[in-house]
């Protein structure tokens, strides 16, 4: 027989499972893959159990539980000053990324454009390719990973069906400011380009800086969809509950695609996040502090490193230009760092079209003080 030649010649194994695959077998230390080497909240995870021992162990709605949609709706409210019916507007689903599968597909047909920014989180453009479309690059421009704005209204075409924002970025750890958003909408007003906003580090933003959620902005809300993660939000990446909110004719088109794609997600998770959101639903105020710590002990470590940086405005990753150590690409130097150092990062050219100049690796800083420790004497090493 003749197996049918692959949709997706470009897609390899992540670079995640390669990374943490790669520390597990060397025991390294892994600040390559995102995820805390700490638990969730104690009182969450709690609930969760309650709910299965008391039998919540069935299909929930397909839009997800009622309940989880009205605290999600609350937190819009609370934190972005957002009116959104939990009904309409807000569908759970199995992680961010099965959000962002699904809204890409709903609205993304054969020959549309779709606006990406590089380093660009690796789950769009397989995303776009399987839905015919094309992914049309565009560079951050360093030091602060910014939008080029002539390049962004030149790259617009009567092709362009979306462009992805990702704030706080992942690798970069860079935040979209409000003028940047009120940019936005200004060079969209005339047109029908929808967003998908990837905001899964919402609550991740440094400095005492507000999180410019697409939600804010009344304009640019009606055109967007906008995804988030409980992974990030409460430690708990392995239970793959995110979700999307959309106005209600975006929504609708999403929820087509959810349907059929997982149809629900998780109940007992559902149900525990509920609680635990209306029981603090100031949880993410505190958040910004508690990474900021992390953030900086790790940078004031890496200070005595040869690494050079710019402490991250935002998520949990931080990048680092490895120039002074080594002049090999960033692929090969994070091999190398496994087995030189015992620390396994993730090298920044697999996110971009055209690989980058610059030397530039990305450290996830989500781990305990011991673990960033550990990690930073071996760095400060090399
Ligand atoms: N977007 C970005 C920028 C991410 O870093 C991640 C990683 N988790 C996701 C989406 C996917 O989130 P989830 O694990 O909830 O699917
Ligand atoms: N978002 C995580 C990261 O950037 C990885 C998630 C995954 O492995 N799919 O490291």
């Amino acid at each position: 027989m003749k197996y049918p030649d692959t949709k997706l010649p470009k897609v390899g194994t992540t670079i995640f499972t390669l990374m943490s695959k790669l520390a597990a077998e060397k025991g390294a230390i892994n600040l390559s893959q995102g995820f805390p080497d700490f638990d969730g909240p104690e009182a969450l995870r709690e609930r969760v159990g309650h709910y299965i021992a008391r039998g919540a162990n069935q299909y929930s709605p397909m839009t997800g539980a009622p309940g989880l949609r009205q605290a999600i709706a609350d937190k819009v409210k609370y934190h972005y000053g957002a009116e959104i019916c939990p009904e309409q507007e807000v569908t759970v689903t199995s992680g961010a990324s099965e959000a962002i599968f699904a809204a890409i597909t709903a609205v993304v047909s054969a020959g549309d454009e779709v606006i990406v920014f590089d380093p660009a989180y690796d789950c769009y453009e397989p995303a776009i390719e399987l839905s015919g479309g094309r992914a049309v690059h565009l560079q951050l421009q360093p030091p602060a990973f910014s939008i080029d704005w002539q390049q962004l209204t030149a790259a617009i075409s009567d092709r362009t069906r979306m462009i992805i924002l990702n704030s706080p970025h992942n690798p970069t750890g860079a935040v979209l400011s409000a003028e940047d958003l009120d940019r936005l909408a200004a060079l969209l007003a005339d047109s029908d380009i929808l967003l998908l906003g990837d905001e899964v580090y919402e609550h991740i933003v440094f400095d005492g800086a507000p999180h410019q959620s697409l939600l804010r902005h009344p304009q640019l809300r009606g055109r967007s969809f906008v995804v988030s993660s409980f992974g990030k939000t409460y430690h708990t990446t392995g239970w793959k509950v995110g979700y999307c909110c959309a106005p209600p004719q975006l929504s609708a088109e999403l929820r087509k695609v959810h349907q059929y794609l997982t149809f629900c997600t998780t109940t007992p998770m559902q149900l525990a996040l509920a609680d635990y959101m209306a029981q603090d639903p100031e949880y993410g105020d505190h958040l910004p502090g508690f990474y900021q710590q992390k953030r900086d002990l790790f940078c004031q470590l890496m200070a005595h490193s040869r690494f050079r940086f710019t402490p991250a405005t935002g998520t949990y990753f931080q990048l680092m230009d490895y120039s002074a150590i080594s002049d090999l690409p960033d692929t090969e130097f994070c091999q190398w760092l496994v087995d030189s150092a015992g620390v396994a990062a993730i090298p920044v050219s697999v996110f971009c079209e055209t690989p980058p100049q610059s030397r530039l690796v990305r450290f996830c800083f989500a781990k305990d003080d011991a673990t960033l420790r550990a990690a930073a004497e071996k760095l400060c090493q090399l």
